[in-house]
């Protein structure tokens, strides 16, 4: 039975609002979405035919302030995952205490095979066919699976043509020089990476003694290894996936892979070349070996629905931490397992919201037209990710909690706290 991440989402908040006696009323508008947006975007193809390609933006809630989330490009997109995505937009932005709501957004389409001119021309109809619900004060999308600064540039770009003036703070995750926040692409995986140092500090083992599998190379997956590996810590597995040959494959090398050098022989989907990979002196391995080889940390950056009880026994026995990079990752059934061997979880909400942290330092200077140097964002995500993961860890520990629901309990609680005094429950 394939997961539904919209039913693991509703889950971890059903089990959180238990913890947290949370009345009827507030369960009943934070278990779903407030407003969706279901439409099509015909697109002039390159040969003359006209596709039309089915889109969703879904917004959670914007009590806390306009909401925030990205949008995915990917053949297998649906309602479903768009809805859980923008729930977890919610708790992510209320965890690390910014501003801001929860929405996601997405395309039923595959960016692999379209041209720059197909993708262009996608980019602006989805933008043509939202324009009234989007804006810097009312939801700001972002990138995410498959979609780039290019993406957001030429959406960003529609959206003045329209409103026949500069808005730069529309949308997040345009290229530094053009909107864009310096530490953007990096923010994710270096976010990932302060959650981690923080937590290895708490547990006094020290980073340099530690090993790591990863899943996933694009932009996540990408920064979370090189900040990793530059903290002193080794990945000695990268997984992904082959487009070519339409399965994943995982990247090995027991001396620690060299972070730098698998960059430099990707495309631009963060998929590895496998015959590069091996002439580099990588073993290709299939798919999930990622999660059986023997180190201290697994990173699944890639996608949701990974970590579940079907592959969960195949995690090695020498892992002690799984770090949520990913949105979903693990799925609910398999939380109980997790928690059973005791492993650690870092939890996605908290783990990888450098990304949005950042979007929203984006946002902020957008708006203002001015942009801060790269050291000011570095420095502000550093602590507000340090922030965050403290609230968490230290509830974590005094109510005994798992750390995911340590985490929605603090996020919960803003979003109840922000709905109950707006009046709106
Ligand atoms: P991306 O498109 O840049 O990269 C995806 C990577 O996953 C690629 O390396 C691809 O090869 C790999 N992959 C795809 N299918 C795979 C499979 N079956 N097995 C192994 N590898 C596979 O995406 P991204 O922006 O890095 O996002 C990755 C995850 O992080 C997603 O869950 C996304 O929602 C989440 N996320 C992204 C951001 C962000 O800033 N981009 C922020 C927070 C969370």
């Amino acid at each position: 039975m394939p997961y539904n991440p919209y039913e693991n989402a509703q889950a971890q908040f059903d089990t959180v609002a238990d913890i947290i006696n949370l009345d009827q009323g507030a369960r009943e508008l934070l278990r779903q979405p407030m407003k969706e947006f279901h439409f099509t975007i015909p697109v002039r193809m390159d040969d003359g035919s006209t596709k039309i390609f089915k889109a969703f933006r879904i917004k959670h809630n914007d009590a806390r302030g306009p909401a925030k989330g990205g949008i995915r490009f990917h053949p297998h997109e649906n309602a479903d995952t768009v809805r859980a995505l923008s729930m977890w937009m919610t708790w992510k932005c209320a965890v690390v205490d910014i501003p801001l709501g929860g929405s996601k957004g997405g395309v039923i389409c595959d960016t692999h095979n379209m041209s720059q001119g197909e993708q262009e021309r996608m980019c602006r109809g989805y933008i043509r066919q939202l324009y009234t619900q989007i804006g810097p004060n009312i939801d700001v999308p972002a990138p995410d699976l498959w979609s780039n600064a290019q993406h957001m540039l030429w959406m960003m770009d529609e959206y003045e043509i329209i409103a026949g003036a500069r808005y730069p703070g529309v949308i997040t995750g345009k290229p530094a020089g053009l909107g864009g926040s310096l530490g953007r692409t990096e923010a994710t995986g270096y976010g990932v990476n302060y959650v981690l140092r923080d937590f290895l500090k708490a547990e006094n083992i020290n980073i340099k003694d530690t090993t790591a599998s990863l899943q996933g190379f694009g932009l996540v997956g990408e920064y979370t290894a090189r900040m990793y590996e530059r903290l002193g810590g080794r990945i000695i597995c990268v997984s992904c996936y082959n487009q070519a040959d339409k399965t994943a494959y995982t990247f090995r090398k027991k001396s620690g892979c060299n972070i730098a050098e698998l960059a430099g022989i990707k495309d631009s989907f963060g998929d590895i070349n496998k015959d590069k990979a091996r002439d580099f002196g990588y073993e290709v391995l299939p798919g999930d070996d990622w999660l059986s080889e023997e180190v201290d940390i697994l990173f699944p950056a890639a996608l949701e629905n990974q970590i579940t009880p079907q592959t969960f026994p195949k995690i090695a026995k020498s892992v002690r931490i799984l770090c949520e990079a990913a949105n979903g990752p693990t799925t609910p059934d398999c939380d109980a397992l997790v928690r059973e061997r005791g492993l650690a979880l870092l939890p996605d909400l908290l783990t990888n919201a450098g990304g949005v942290t950042c979007s929203y330092y984006e946002q902020v200077q957008s708006n203002m037209n001015y942009y801060w140097g790269i050291d000011e964002v570095f420095e502000k995500l550093n602590a507000a990710m340090s922030r965050a993961f403290k609230a968490v860890y230290e509830l974590s520990k005094e109510r005994s909690l798992y750390m995911r629901d340590a985490a929605y309990v603090i996020a919960i609680n803003k979003v109840v706290e922000a709905v109950r005094r707006r009046g709106w429950i």
